[in-house]
């Protein structure tokens, strides 16, 4: 039996897999990124190694997700990838009729087109909070609410208040205010999901024609409002994958598998997070964005770089 590492890391959260060659999941790991990918990195490793027995052997490893060039260095993967492409390598492979992927993550979005199992068109939103996971997060600590309670709230609201869409500031004011008038939180919260819906459908979906097999994916398709939300919206099937957590992580390692075949350059599950990395950020300014931008550097050379909303520097 062979084994395929996957490592999916963004801004928020960093993401692991174990797959056999059958594409079967032997191990996952899901955590936040805090800030420190190369902790985080180190942390998934550990992970999933505790959850593996000794004799298993790594015969390929892929990574992904924003911060994928770093991952890619640290580990030696033998294959680096976008999400989009992770993203649907994944769902193509336990869903061969998915023509949609709406995937919303920490701190981006993604609408992947999918038709007869090749990704023909996508939009990602790498600009606006107001459609992510890191807004729902900062509302449910400013109501006092575990993240993980939104959706249940959400689905016992007896009608769904209008929260605005268009940004972070206009969506925040509109639930003081609206909060402020008496209406009940289930209500709000709802509201609130139904906004993150219009939000990604007016940036993300115009012109794109979504049609089943939808999949939800991603850290907010834990989210039950949300995904009914898009369900109200469309007027159609929303089905979130069993493993929708790590489907960019399966992406990757599947990935791998038909690139390394067998023959791997990862550097094993200790060695290659051994080495001394160094970090340093600047700021673009090339846009009103003004991303921080950080570099990462292993003996002074500079072998990743992430944190831009664009791509430009990575
Ligand atoms: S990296 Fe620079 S150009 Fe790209 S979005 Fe950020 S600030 Fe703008």
């Amino acid at each position: 039996m062979q084994y395929f590492l996957g490592v999916d890391v963004g801004s928020i959260s960093a993401k692991g897999v174990v797959i056999d060659d059958k594409y079967n999941l032997v191990a996952d790991c899901y955590l936040r990124t805090l800030g420190r990918p190369i902790d985080a990195i180190k942390k998934v490793l550990a992970d999933l190694k505790h959850n593996l027995s000794n004799s298993t052997r790594i015969d390929g490893v892929g990574t992904t997700g924003s911060a994928r060039q770093l991952a890619g260095v640290m580990l030696n993967a033998d294959v680096i990838k976008n999400e989009i492409i992770a993203h649907a390598i994944a769902a193509c492979h336990f869903y061969k009729d998915v023509s949609t992927i709406i995937e919303i993550g920490g701190q981006d979005s993604k609408l992947i087109i999918i038709r007869d199992t090749i990704p023909v068109d996508f939009a990602m939103n790498t600009v606006c909070a107001a459609g992510t996971g890191s807004f729902l997060d900062h509302q449910a600590i400013r109501l006092g609410l575990p993240i993980e309670e939104f959706g249940t709230l959400a689905l016992a609201a007896k009608t769904h208040v209008h929260i605005a869409s268009r940004c972070t500031v206009f969506a925040e004011s509109d639930m003081v205010h609206k909060t402020q008038l008496g209406i009940q939180r289930n209500d709000i919260i709802a509201g609130l999901c139904d906004a993150i819906v219009r939000n990604y459908l007016n940036v993300l979906a115009k012109g794109k024609e979504i049609k089943q097999r939808i999949l939800f994916q991603g850290g907010v398709a834990a989210n039950e409002g949300v995904r009914v939300a898009f369900e109200n919206t469309l007027g159609t099937r929303i089905e979130v994958p069993k493993d929708f957590l790590v489907m960019g992580a399966i992406g990757a390692a599947i990935l791998s598998c038909a690139r390394a075949n067998g023959d791997t350059k990862f550097l094993g599950f200790d060695q290659g997070v051994d080495q001394k990395f160094e970090s340093r950020g600047f700021e673009c300014n090339d846009c009103p964005n003004q991303c921080e931008i950080v570099e990462m550097l292993r003996n002074h050379d500079i072998v990743a770089r992430y944190g831009s909303r664009c791509g430009k520097w990575e």
